[in-house]
């Protein structure tokens, strides 16, 4: 179910359990600013979740609330996971959902990070 996202933060949410280590994942990265693990239901060859650390529901949030250094962190984060799989080379692909139209599911900001085969065009 697509969330709405201009709700509040909601605490229980999966990947806020995930952070908190309440659920477990198959983490590949963590930093103060950041938690990268594999998808559960992976559509690539690599296809990795990077969320911030912080309590924000989507980009949009973030962008409004973040502050420079969160936003930093994150960026530099997904970027050193990329590069880490070895993804800069043969290309990659970032996307982030946000809220309904979207059909953002989970009301805590990630970025999904794809590669490991050619990705084709993006459809929208
Ligand atoms: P969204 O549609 O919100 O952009 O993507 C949510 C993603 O989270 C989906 O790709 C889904 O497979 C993944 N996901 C949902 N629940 C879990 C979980 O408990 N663990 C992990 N690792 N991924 C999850």
């Amino acid at each position: 179910m697509p969330i709405d996202a201009t709700q509040p933060y909601d605490d229980q949410n999966v990947f806020a359990r995930i952070l908190r280590g309440e659920i477990p994942s198959r983490r590949v990265y963590e930093d103060d600013y950041a938690v990268a693990f594999h998808d559960i239901a992976p559509v690539a060859p690599v296809h990795i979740l990077v969320v911030p650390r912080g309590a924000y529901v989507s980009w949009d949030d973030f962008s409004a609330r973040g502050s420079a250094e969160e936003i930093a962190g994150f960026v530099r984060a997904i970027g050193h996971v990329a590069r880490e799989h070895e993804l800069v080379a043969p290309g990659y692909r970032l996307l982030a959902n946000i809220g309904g139209d979207a059909g953002q599911e989970v009301p805590h900001l990630h970025v999904h990070l794809f590669g490991g085969r050619p990705l084709g065009p993006m459809l929208a």
